[in-house]
């Protein structure tokens, strides 16, 4: 609509226009409102005073009490941002540093992007205006690598530090060095000048009166840095562990607002919890009271799948009882269609949400009374005797399952349906173990070499992992060349591989890929990884999806599939001289996968990717070319990029992985199901009753030894 006419007072279009700033207000008079009814509000004037007075402070608070949205802006209106400083608050989940921006921006009344951002991989949405500034806590430490005293920040708050992610275990160990140093440097900089000779670039993490602060001091004497205020978010009452690692500090707890909720387990244990949660569903649409309705699943195949099966069971149902609207939330949603879960239900219909565990405590949604908790989440896990992670789908926590039924019970009395018996309840661990106990640990030590961490056994974790992993993850990073076989970051490769944001193993396939002349695939290829499930197959379609799928399939194997699928779509856009981002090419693109069985979210999070880190090669100035039509050297580039994960076939059918020897089957969904080739290359283990590898590439056997002799010359 053209709004540049002359228009008379009174007329219908200014009339629309004070509509709207009617609208307008109303809905930032309701925003104030809820602001102000939030626990929090009331104790805004203390926890400002506990922050001035402390330089660590541990917040304690009872999800949906207002902790995110909240603080960093009671911190802004007092003032912490003087001189263009910045308040970082980190999350472990992108969706959450993206949705809580996206809230608070409005809470501000300011456009995303300007006072309030985010910022997370592949994804930036700051300006030199952000002040306040959500991020994933590895994000953070990636900018510690550019930026060692983290300068620009006067507050950093870790938010849901109890969820013991591996980057925010890693983060606050940084961060109290950082902080440490910033108050050094202030306070006795110059004369810890002539103390040290022993310079060392970058980010030494010091010991005290160790030689290596002293160097770092040298380096950056000459500036001044305000010291740094920490503030660590939990959700779990046990705050004690956080406050003895940072010496005693200080821990405030805020009341938060919880009614009681109903909790319902089932008789027997179910077969299939997916089955057992459609149907609880339905009773609850069908024979309880209004209320949105939350189920927690494991991830976005789960959930996808389950959405389809609401909506076809739906159909069914007399028109009256149609009114169930379904809303997912995971990780890698679009960010465009997150914020879907918090809009009300249109009149007269209940919400579903469909959610993995970012629902637990990250982000708060409105105008739930159910809760249908199936007891399950995916972990990752890590055996460091075979050097293989994998994602698990493991029994929650009591603790989560606590966390997962306080959902219920946020704006009234609730419900939680346990899709387990109660005396399986019983049975689940306390607590969640920290993922740094329970993962491959080459990336963090990778990015902490990089700081200039050095000694990776004595670094001061909040609870170390164990020995063997450390050393275990060392070994990998030497036998991919980012580390010196004296654990020193090696020259360039290391340093390169540092400042890509993938797993080591990713990185190392980009570099290696440049020298294969093979890059441009090996970038499609590594976004294509990053995503979960780019086809997918419905139930009632199966035929239809496998006939479509082997449009695109290689006999090669998954990936160069993969790559078809890519090149596919490109083509298809450029047919209709449609660029991706504007609105019409991204719905034609998504018709396009829709008749293709393609997973069309996953699409455009791996066109996402690639653009991301197509830009970090460029910057680093690796060589971008093609193989063209010859095959051969991408897939050697395979071999020698991931010869950790190659795997030799037995006798029975299934295979042996050559490093771990462990015994695993080829997943359904691979293209060479069927073909069973000797000698293979995979991208993903995947536990379920059977060990299942995914995204798998044939290779020929004696390529491991000409290109990983480093590896396999000497095991064999
Ligand atoms: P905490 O961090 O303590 O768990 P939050 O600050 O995330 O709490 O949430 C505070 C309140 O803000 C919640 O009651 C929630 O309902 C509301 N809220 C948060 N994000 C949104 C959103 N995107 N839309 C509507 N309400 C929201
Ligand atoms: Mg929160």
């Amino acid at each position: 609509r053209n709004f540049t006419g002359s228009q008379k007072p009174g007329s219908k279009l200014s009339n629309e226009n004070q509509n709207r700033q009617t609208d307008f207000s109303a809905r930032r008079q309701k925003i104030l409102q809820q602001r102000k009814s939030l626990p929090i509000a009331s104790v805004e004037k203390r926890l400002v005073e506990e922050v001035r007075k402390h330089d660590i402070l541990i917040i304690v608070g009872e999800t949906g009490s207002g902790k995110t949205t909240q603080i960093p802006q009671f911190l802004f209106d007092a003032g912490f941002c003087h001189d263009g400083k910045v308040i970082g608050i980190t999350q472990p989940r992108r969706v959450a540093a993206v949705t809580v921006a996206k809230r608070v921006s409005e809470e501000c009344g300011v456009e995303l992007g300007q006072k309030v951002g985010y910022s997370i991989r592949f994804d930036d949405a700051t300006s030199s205006s952000t002040r306040i500034k959500y991020m994933t806590d590895g994000l953070l430490l990636r900018e510690a690598l550019l930026d060692p005293f983290l300068s620009k920040y006067c507050v950093i708050i870790v938010d849901e530090a109890h969820e013991r992610t591996v980057h925010t275990d890693v983060l606050m160990g940084l961060l109290k060095n950082v902080q440490h140093a910033r108050s050094n440097i202030v306070s006795d900089g110059q004369r810890s000048n002539s103390e040290n000779t022993n310079v060392k670039s970058g980010m030494s993490l010091e010991k005290e009166n160790g030689g290596q602060r002293g160097s770092f001091l040298r380096k950056h004497n000459n500036r001044k840095y305000a010291p740094l205020k920490l503030i660590i978010m939990s959700a779990s009452l046990d705050a004690q562990v956080f406050s003895e690692y940072f010496g005693g500090a200080k821990a405030v707890h805020v009341q938060g607002r919880q009614f009681p909720v109903d909790i319902f387990y089932t008789r027997h244990s179910v077969a299939d919890y997916l089955d057992a949660s459609l149907i609880t569903i339905f009773q609850i649409h069908l024979g309880e009271g209004p209320g949105d309705i939350l189920v927690f699943l494991t991830g976005q195949e789960e959930i996808e799948s389950i959405e389809r099966l609401i909506n076809e069971r739906l159909k069914q149902l007399p028109e009256s009882s149609q009114k169930l609207l379904t809303v997912s939330i995971f990780a890698a949603l679009p960010s465009e269609q997150q914020m879907r879960v918090f809009a009300p239900a249109p009149s007269g219909f209940r919400k579903v949400i469909l959610a993995t565990n970012i629902a637990e405590t990250s982000v708060t949604i409105p105008g739930i009374k159910y809760v249908v908790d199936p007891g399950f989440v995916k972990a990752r896990t890590y055996d460091p005797s075979k050097g293989m992670e994998s994602l698990v789908v493991v029994p929650t926590s009591k603790s989560q399952a606590l966390q997962r039924s306080g959902r219920a019970g946020r704006e009234g009395a609730g419900k939680c349906f346990r899709l387990y018996p109660e005396s399986e309840f019983e049975k689940l661990e306390d607590s969640t173990k920290p993922e740094i106990k329970r993962c491959n640990l080459s990336n963090v030590i990778l990015q902490l070499k990089a700081l200039g961490v050095d000694d990776i056994l004595g670094f001061d974790f909040i609870e170390k992992p164990s020995r063997e992993a450390i050393i275990k993850s060392l070994e990998q990073l030497i036998l991919l060349g980012a580390l010196t076989d004296n654990g020193e970051l090696s020259d360039p490769v290391g340093i390169q591989m540092a400042q890509l944001p993938l797993d080591p193993i990713y990185s190392k396939a980009l570099i290696l890929a440049s020298q294969f002349n093979c890059l441009e695939e090996m970038l499609i290829t590594v976004a294509m990884l990053s995503v979960e499930s780019i086809f997918y197959a419905p139930r009632d379609k199966l035929e239809e999806a496998r006939t479509a799928m082997k449009c695109f399939s290689s006999p090669e194997g998954d990936h160069l599939t993969l790559i078809n699928v890519y090149r596919a779509s490109n083509e298809f856009l450029e047919k209709r001289s449609m660029g991706m981002g504007n609105a019409k090419g991204e719905k034609a693109l998504r018709k396009w996968c829709k008749e293709n069985f393609i997973n069309s979210r996953s699409l455009k999070h791996a066109r996402d990717i690639h653009k991301q880190i197509l830009g970090n090669v460029e910057q680093m100035g690796l060589q971008i070319a093609s193989c063209g039509d010859d095959m051969l050297p991408y897939c050697r580039c395979l071999a020698a990029s991931f010869f950790l994960n190659a795997a030799v076939k037995q006798p029975e059918g299934t295979y042996r992985a050559l490093a771990s020897g462990q015994v695993v089957q080829i997943h359904p969904s691979s293209v060479l199901f069927q073909q069973r080739p000797e000698c293979i290359i995979f991208n993903e283990l995947v536990q379920t009753n059977n060990k299942y590898i995914r995204n798998i590439t044939r290779i020929n056997y004696l390529w491991l030894t000409e290109l990983a002799p480093q590896y396999f010359a000497v095991q064999n």
